[in-house]
């Protein structure tokens, strides 16, 4: 883990990336962001989360570190003992986690508390649609708060564009750098079930909504279909080793919800 901290005082917002060592649009946005030498008007934190899966090219070394929250300093795995670590490191601040995926090149925000600090950072987080994953365990942003975006797909430019402009956008609407910062009110989704399956492919498109009895995912002539109608999350052909993704509801706007609605 390696922390660099920005101006002077107590920082109230913190920006993490490489959860995931093998998604580098966040390291590579903070890269960009660090080398212009920036002029900071409040203080801040960044911190590079699993160097040893970096330097390894993997998402993991051991286990995967947003399933291994809250961790224990004591634990067997590399993952289990740096989430420990991580968790003190964040303690108390507004964080913004910075990944990328397989399922849609459109940034969207994930997170798992409804607080105020998280709703705060929601609104900031330069995303128009948020998912409310808390169905899944063992995430950083179940254990602080704050939200994960997924900046676009792994491995794309596009990612790390999106992934600076997110950056840039949050500090500045912590005043953290002196920008424009621009508000949101993303549309949220909920999860509600994981869906199980090794090898289907994907066949719709994520937040596009599934009628019931259509089929939304294929292996060989087998199909998959709900009888509810859903709207994918995070679904992929080759995302998941186990799963396919996740099935979610529509639950309105972000302000719709309340906690303060970010303001
Ligand atoms: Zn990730």
């Amino acid at each position: 883990m390696r922390v660099v901290s920005l101006g002077t005082g107590d920082p109230e917002v913190a920006v993490v990336v490489c959860i995931h060592g093998d998604e580098l649009c966040g390291k590579r946005a903070l890269d960009r962001f660090l080398d212009a030498d920036p002029t900071v008007e409040a203080p801040v934190k960044f911190v590079v989360a699993n160097e040893r899966a970096l330097d390894a090219g993997s998402r993991f070394v051991d286990e995967d570190l947003n399933r291994a929250f809250p961790g224990d300093p004591d634990a067997d795995t590399h993952e289990g003992r740096l989430a420990a670590e991580l968790l003190e490191e964040l303690a108390g601040l507004r964080v913004l986690d910075l990944h990328s995926t397989h399922s849609s090149p459109e940034p969207f925000a994930l997170y798992q508390r409804a607080t105020p600090g998280t709703f705060h950072v929601l609104a900031r987080a330069g995303v128009d649609r948020a998912v409310d994953i808390s169905h899944v365990p063992g995430g950083l942003v179940g254990y602080c708060d704050g939200a994960a975006v997924e900046c676009g797909l792994k491995g794309s430019e596009a990612a790390v564009d999106a992934a600076e402009r997110i950056l840039r956008g949050f500090l500045a609407g912590n005043g953290v750098i002196d920008a424009p910062a621009s508000l949101r009110d993303p549309e949220v989704f909920a999860v509600t079930e994981r869906v199980e399956g090794a090898g289907y492919e994907f066949l719709g498109e994520n937040f596009a909504a599934v009628p019931p009895g259509q089929p939304f995912a294929r292996r060989g002539d087998e199909e998959l279909t709900r009888p509810d109608c859903f709207y994918p999350v995070l679904m992929s052909t080759d995302g998941y080793d186990d799963i396919v993704g996740f099935a979610a509801r529509r639950v309105g706007r972000l302000s719709d919800l309340d906690p303060d609605s970010g303001r």
